[in-house]
């Protein structure tokens, strides 16, 4: 069965980039018939807040994307907050010792930046050289009898490479040389990121991980750990970064980037959809509208770009247009007209004006606040006319 996650770390807002991963999941879980599960990453505890995980719940359900299992709806594969779920790390990262593929290392931060330090002089790979990784029983319990602090460190198989096959970029390899033997779980017992999302994913049965493609580095730890531990490798598929019009990447210098803030300026939630879907990915034709319903019937992730995808908010304001004279007319009437009412710009919310003002204005217009200005400019025509005649 087909089983994926979108797993944000609650620090801030839902980007449109996590908003994008968000709906890839959804459209790749809705069109296999399989599960959308939302698995909060808050392993951060300075940097994730309560009111971060609820606005980004918040936003997800604006957008219409309804999760299967996760917080609020729980599931069988629960907890679904990493903070919830640190004895299951424990667990596993126990397990690894046992089968070898983990040691204790007392190694000091002195002596770890030491390794470091002769590491770059030789310009040799920073990579851990030191002696906990072939340490006897004898010299380990001596440590554990002193009670020095460790860390949980990971066995790197010397002298290979690995492989994997993602399903947007395609083959990726590494060389494992490169990479030292690393940190699971640090000496105050805190798990590490990639060992967490590792035991979660394979824990929670996801058969397939889209995600950015920043994430692609951390594929190599977790694809180790997934061998490690015997469990069978999901499908991978990282997706290219979102860029701004001069390609650097996409920040809060380029405007807007949050879903919550193009809601707060009166977006449609169903343009802001069907434009990250297009950010990376089309039908092949030329058609570029489509509703949530269309896009679960036409997505596959083999149409999913490899290219960065340029964020153009002069595309998303035309594209809010186009879902706004799609609302057939009885409803946005409501939309408009409840607006005009609340805003004090009208006492009525409904009449014949209230309708006829909508069908004159409603195809200058991209965003519904647009339409205040819309309404003021209709309304002072015949004044204007009387005065210039
Ligand atoms: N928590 C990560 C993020 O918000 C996602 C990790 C993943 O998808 O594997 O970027």
């Amino acid at each position: 069965q087909v089983r994926v996650r979108f797993a944000p770390s609650p620090t801030g807002n839902l980007h449109v980039g996590g908003a994008r991963t968000a709906l890839f999941n959804y459209l790749f879980a809705r069109s296999k018939g399989g599960k959308f599960v939302l698995r909060i990453e808050d392993t951060d505890l300075e940097r994730s807040t309560k009111e971060s995980e609820e606005a980004v719940l918040q936003d997800l359900s604006w957008l219409g994307l309804d999760w299967d299992e996760g917080p609020g709806v729980g599931g069988d594969y629960g907890p679904y907050r990493q903070s919830e779920r640190n004895s299951l790390y424990k667990q596993y990262a126990d397990k690894l010792l046992e089968s070898g593929h983990v040691y204790r290392c007392f190694c000091s931060n002195e002596e770890l930046e030491k390794m470091k330090e002769i590491a770059k002089l030789k310009q040799l790979p920073p990579v851990y050289t030191g002696k906990w990784a072939t340490a006897t029983d004898a010299e380990v319990q001596k440590e554990l009898e002193r009670g020095t602090p460790y860390t949980y460190r990971f066995r790197v198989p010397k002298g290979g490479s690995l492989k994997i096959s993602d399903l947007i970029r395609g083959e990726v390899s590494w060389n494992l040389d490169t990479l030292g033997d690393f940190v699971i779980m640090r000496s105050n017992g805190q798990p590490v990121y990639n060992f967490c999302v590792t035991v979660d994913d394979a824990t929670m049965a996801i058969s397939h991980v889209i995600r950015a493609e920043e994430h692609l580095p951390n594929t190599l730890r977790q694809a180790l750990i997934y061998k490690a531990l015997g469990f069978s490798m999901p499908y991978f598929a990282h997706v290219s970064l979102i860029l701004a019009p001069d390609r650097s990447k996409l920040s809060k210098r380029h405007g807007a980037t949050s879903v919550g803030q193009f809601r707060e300026m009166g977006y449609l939630p169903q343009a802001m959809v069907n434009y990250l879907a297009l950010l990376g990915w089309g039908d092949g034709t030329e058609n570029e509208f489509f509703t949530l319903k269309q896009l679960v019937e036409k997505f596959t992730i083999e149409r999913v770009n490899k290219s960065g995808a340029i964020f153009d908010s002069t595309k998303l304001r035309w594209m809010n247009g186009q879902h706004l004279r799609a609302i057939p007319s009885n409803e946005l009437t409501k939309l408009i007209g409840e607006r005009w009412k609340s805003t004090g710009i009208l006492t009525e919310s409904k009449g014949p004006f209230v309708d006829e003002a909508i069908q004159l204005l409603k195809d200058g217009i991209d965003l519904v606040p647009d339409s205040d200005k819309a309404l003021s400019n209709l309304l002072s025509y015949p004044l204007r006319d009387t005065l210039t005649r």
